[in-house]
């Protein structure tokens, strides 16, 4: 029996389908390599270059193994892009996600771990989001994501199927020793790029000083990558115990403003940069703050890296191990 991880080369997948392995499962990753790398796919995994709106190349990996769930990631997941081009993020997202669904229907798989986002809430204001808080998105991934929820469940209404749907905050540093992280090819998340303006003098800018938040920045909330995947192992063993389907976020519960992740990678990596203050991003809400008690509570979610300094601390050791990301 194994696991089909879709986005297993991409940045979460990738240390996803790591721990994974770690843990002695069988896993199959399936990744178009649009934005994925093949490096960072373990070479435990049985690997599948494909992209899964290909229902045909889709078909032929559900025949060639014995799956007993799906961990979905494979999405676009830029706000800033999707506002540009919307309809790619609703042909790469939505409709392959129907394509997939359509055939996990066919192929009877129990269960379904999806990545979704805190951009599901759109702009709460001041209001810390709860799983409760209605989904309002204000930019197409946002939407897109909020349409792949929502197909997931009545799929699941219908079939039996059972789902836990997992709203990532913002998702940040590496694999603790440094040998996977994030290589977004442009990169476009602060905490890279701001790394990036340290370590190699690269140019920085704080999109937007003119915010409702204490210091005129946009807050948000960061969560290490391997407390995000380790949720996800969590999320799929209760699954196959038969726990219901659900909703949840994962988060840290505390906001950090764009100037102070500046300073908090100046801290860690002793190399001030020049900061340049340019308009806001269109898409942007001033502040995302979860409550991830839910996970806690439910699943007994308990993060192992919940300080800013242990996030940016790994990131900073992929990216001197890794100067120039991945090869390929
Ligand atoms: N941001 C910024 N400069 C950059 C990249 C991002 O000021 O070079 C801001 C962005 O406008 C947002 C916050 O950093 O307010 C987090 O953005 P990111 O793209 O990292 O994650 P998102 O919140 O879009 O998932």
């Amino acid at each position: 029996m194994s696991i089909l991880v879709c986005g297993g080369a991409g940045y979460i997948g990738s240390h996803f389908v790591r721990m994974l392995c770690d843990q002695g499962d069988d896993v199959v990753v399936a990744d178009a390599l649009f934005t994925g790398h093949r490096e960072a796919v373990d070479p435990r995994a049985t690997f599948y270059p494909i992209n899964i709106a290909d229902e045909v190349a889709l078909r032929e990996l559900f025949e060639a193994h014995d799956l007993q769930a799906v961990v979905h990631f494979a999405a676009y997941s830029q706000v800033g892009e999707s506002m540009k081009k919307p309809l790619d993020y609703f042909e790469n997202n939505v409709a392959a996600t129907l394509t997939l669904l359509q055939v996990m229907r066919d192929f009877q798989i129990p269960h379904l771990v999806f990545s979704s986002t805190a951009a599901v809430y759109g702009d709460p204001g001041n209001e810390d989001l709860t799983e409760k808080t209605p989904p309002r998105p204000m930019n197409p991934y946002g939407e897109s994501k909020l349409a792949m929820e929502r197909m997931i469940h009545w799929m699941a209404e219908a079939t039996g199927m059972t789902y836990m749907s997992m709203r990532y905050f913002n998702v940040a540093g590496a694999w603790p020793d440094g040998t996977l992280g994030e290589d977004h090819r442009p990169e476009t998340h602060i905490i890279p790029i701001a790394v990036n303006a340290s370590l190699k003098s690269r140019p920085f800018t704080i999109f937007g000083s003119d915010y409702p938040t204490p210091d005129g920045t946009c807050v948000r909330d960061y969560v290490h990558v391997m407390d995000l995947v380790a949720a996800h192992l969590l999320a799929l063993s209760a699954l196959q115990k038969g726990a219901a389907s659900s909703i949840y976020n994962l988060g840290s519960g505390s906001g950090y403003s764009n100037g102070a992740i500046v300073r908090a990678v100046e801290e860690v990596t002793g190399v001030p940069f020049p900061v340049t203050y340019g308009p806001r991003r269109p898409g942007d809400p001033a502040r995302l703050v979860a409550v991830s008690q839910k996970i806690r509570q439910e699943l007994g979610w308990t993060p192992q890296y919940e300080s800013l300094r242990a996030i940016i601390e790994s990131a900073v050791r992929w990216h001197r191990a890794h100067p120039e990301g991945y090869s390929d």
